[in-house]
């Protein structure tokens, strides 16, 4: 016998599980979601939000010494307290995280703090020993830091989730990984000031981004003081004393404070009770599901990272709200993963939308229009480095069918070109389109002079 009794059961209480809930309680359903961590899951708590606040952090070093350009007198060396920051960050991640519950608590989600594992379909067994029948259950239990092969003195090496929470900035940092954390965080730290090497066993980093942007990216991290060392991998830590000393696989070293690996993410499929059900799951892809998140087994279903489609917090959001849309409010809707914007928080930033240039070039006679820039308030800051920005279009229709930016706010201006995308916009559209002056983003609506075409499939 159950204890209870409820028609959706969510595991997890992340973006996309809290958001399945609360919109399949608006329609009437009983709903109840466990969570064995903190309500607000990676984002919230040891992703994306916390990220961005360190993120604005480590600008202001740069915007100190970009005001004396513009008339301010500011101290020789402004002094930065990462206790404070993280105090601070702590306390915004727990007002978020009352909220996320406050929110779930309005519409009526019983929120059990507890670990919940899968005993059959229509059974869920909590770690505090109740039993939950349900009609339906989601799992929406996320990922998890991948810390790769078990080298020597792994057990030094911390993930992102540690570096959220440091006693002290290090002052030395090495970082192994090519991706988005691994160049998020080398970018924040050594604006805060710490000595960075990041590793990366590929020949460039962020291995799926666009060519330019890759090259634009790396070369401004060297010139901003970071070293970049790709096409090798950590392959043994030892500690010496306070330190770290980071051995290659060129047999070179690394001195640090700290070793962080950032090499991907596994969806959470361990122990939650996938083999009860025989579901396909499987450790490294994820949850196997159909357009509506449906797994194999007609009553579960499966969103976010946990399924390995598009891990990123919106995608999950929008995949949690179309579950519910679906199965509780009579509106069977599907999430189009195509043309999802992205955003990296590096320095400079980057924005993201559609086909790489040789993805485009692959499918399509391609025209490639680029442009590179010093920005207007480079002129009195005197700061160094350059805007890139690249439009891709289909040459056949005019469409555009990619963007790539790195600059200031890279993240909002791909924002609004992924609506025009969205709306199928030609490059004719963007050049229609009346410029804002003086602003970065008007250069989106005056590149006019073709950098090259290529026909389809041409090196
Ligand atoms: P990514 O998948 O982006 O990158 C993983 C990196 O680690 C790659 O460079 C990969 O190399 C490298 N790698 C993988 N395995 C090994 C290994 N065994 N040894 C050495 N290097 C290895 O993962 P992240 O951890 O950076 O981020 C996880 C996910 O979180 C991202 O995919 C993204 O979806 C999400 N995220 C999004 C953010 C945003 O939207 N701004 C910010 C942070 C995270 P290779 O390229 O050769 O495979």
């Amino acid at each position: 016998m159950a204890d209870k009794d409820v028609d959706l059961f969510v595991i997890g209480a992340g973006s996309g599980g809290v958001r399945a809930a609360r919109i399949a309680a608006s329609y009437g359903a009983r709903v109840m979601i466990a969570e064995e961590f903190r309500v607000g899951g990676t984002c919230v708590i040891r992703g994306c939000v916390p990220k961005k606040l360190l993120v604005y952090a480590s600008r202001f070093a740069q915007d100190f010494e970009d005001a004396a350009g513009f008339g301010w007198t500011v101290p020789e060396k402004p002094t930065f307290s990462w206790p404070t920051l993280i105090a601070n960050k702590d306390r915004e991640i727990d007002r978020l995280e009352a909220a996320y519950v406050a929110t779930l608590e309005r519409w009526k989600v019983q929120i059990v703090r507890a670990r919940a594992v899968i005993e059959d379909a229509n059974t869920i067994r909590l770690s505090t020993g109740e039993k939950v029948r349900t009609k339906t259950i989601l799992i929406a239990t996320g990922g998890w830091p991948h810390m790769g092969p078990n080298i020597p003195g792994l057990e030094h090496v911390i993930s992102s989730n540690e570096a959220f929470h440091l006693e002290d900035m290090p002052k030395r940092i090495v970082i192994q990984g090519g991706g988005y954390i691994a160049v998020e965080f080398a970018c924040v730290f050594a604006r805060l000031g710490s000595k960075v090497t990041l590793v990366y066993r590929g020949e460039n980093i962020l291995r799926g981004f666009d060519d330019d942007i890759r090259e634009h990216l790396r070369l401004e991290m060297q010139a901003r003081g970071i070293k970049v060392i790709c096409g090798h991998t950590v392959d043994a830590v030892e500690k010496q004393g306070d330190a770290y000393l980071s051995k290659l696989s060129d047999g070179s070293t690394v001195a640090a404070d700290k070793v962080m690996f950032a090499i991907g993410r596994r969806p959470n499929v361990m122990g939650i009770g996938c083999e009860a059900l025989k579901m396909e799951c499987h450790e490294h892809g994820g949850i196997e599901v159909d357009e509506f998140s449906r797994t194999s087994v007609p009553n579960v279903y499966a969103i976010g990272d946990v399924t390995n489609r598009v891990n990123l917090t919106p995608v999950a959001i929008r995949e949690g709200h179309a579950f519910a849309d679906t199965l509780y409010g009579g509106k069977p809707t599907t999430v189009d993963h195509h043309n999802v914007p992205t955003a990296v928080f590096s320095e400079p930033e980057l924005g993201v939308i559609g086909l790489t240039e040789a993805q485009a070039r692959e499918q399509f006679d391609t025209d490639v229009y680029k442009t590179s820039f010093r920005p207007l308030k480079a002129t009195l800051s005197g700061r160094a480095g350059r805007v890139f920005m690249k439009l891709l279009v289909d040459a056949s229709t005019n469409l555009v069918v990619g963007c790539h930016i790195a600059g200031p706010d890279a993240g909002e201006m791909i924002q609004l070109v992924a609506i025009a995308m969205k709306m199928k916009a030609t490059k004719a559209d963007f050049d229609g389109t009346m410029a804002v002056h003086p602003t970065m983003a008007e250069e989106l609506v005056t590149m006019r002079e073709k950098a090259a075409t290529y026909k389809r499939g041409q090196a």
